[in-house]
């Protein structure tokens, strides 16, 4: 028999994509649904373990998707220059052309491919998810039924799956050296995980050898962001974040202690992407 269609799930890593696929394996049992990682070769070791976790509550392999090079490949080609906000060569070379080289001998063929995206209803629908492609058709399931935050943290506490390790210290997914993270990331990834953060130094610091105008984080050098004084005025400048947002937070009955505070909540949502930190 012909495929005439195909569905297709991309897991970052993140919260919000592995309760979609939760969802969806829940409510739409009837789809054979390809679940996907794109695999930077730069991930948190939580990441795997998390999608590890996943894969036995799915029953089913998650297909790793790999970049044909790697990121030490990219940052030569853009002359050492890191990666920012405003110049995104990672995701466009590491997240996103493989899910292209995967998809678009099926899109060429004729086979439609429906893929499902972890927006939730509280989010805005930004422009930019809509595909490219006429045979590709983008649906938002979360949107469609009305799920919010606590509905994804319902449906990923419901099926024992809980969420990621890193959400102790994280509440993003993505490359350890992400140009994403806020001040407090950084000094808990040095406290987590010495050894990435020493990576992301040595990156840095070729970088700007090499006249990069980029720095990981904006303003400074993770030398200058990891001075002990620096650091303790980053826990204190977030601890106080953390008691404004409390005191503005409503309390919800089921959850007194009141929900988890994603680092967007804290510090307002960055332009992310949604391959990288759903
Ligand atoms: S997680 Fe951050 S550094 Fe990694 S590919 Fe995505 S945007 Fe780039």
């Amino acid at each position: 028999m012909d495929i005439k269609e195909k569905h297709v799930l991309g897991l970052s890593g993140g919260r919000d994509s592995a309760a979609l696929a939760v969802y969806m394996r829940q409510n739409f049992p009837e789809f054979e649904i390809d679940y996907f990682f794109t695999d930077t070769g730069k991930e948190l070791p939580e990441v795997y373990e998390f999608l590890g976790r996943l894969e036995g509550f799915l029953g089913k392999p998650i297909r790793q998707l790999n970049p044909d090079r790697d990121f030490d490949f990219w940052l030569k080609q853009y002359n050492s220059f890191l990666p920012s906000p405003q110049a995104r060569w990672c995701t466009r070379q590491l997240k996103l052309r493989p899910f292209e080289q995967w998809i678009r001998p099926l899109l060429e063929s004729g086979i439609k491919v429906y893929s499902y995206v972890a927006i939730r209803s509280d989010e805005e629908y930004r422009e930019g998810y809509t595909s490219r492609h006429k045979n590709l058709k983008v649906r938002l399931p979360f949107k469609e039924a009305g799920i919010d935050k606590a509905g994804v943290l319902e449906i990923l506490e419901g099926s024992g799956l809980g969420l990621p390790d890193y959400y102790s210290w994280r509440t993003r997914s993505g490359c350890t050296f992400c140009f994403f993270q806020q001040k407090i990331e950084w000094v808990r990834l040095m406290e987590q995980h010495p050894e990435a953060f020493e990576e992301a130094k040595a990156y840095e610091k070729n970088a700007v050898e090499h006249g990069s105008p980029f720095t990981w984080s904006q303003g400074e050098s993770l030398e200058e962001l990891t001075r002990p004084e620096r650091i303790e005025q980053i826990k204190e400048e977030h601890t106080r974040r953390i008691e404004r947002m409390r005191i503005k937070q409503q309390v919800n009955p089921l959850r007194p202690d009141g929900e988890p505070l994603d680092i967007d909540d804290l510090y307002g949502q960055a332009k992310v992407c949604l391959a990288c930190h759903k």
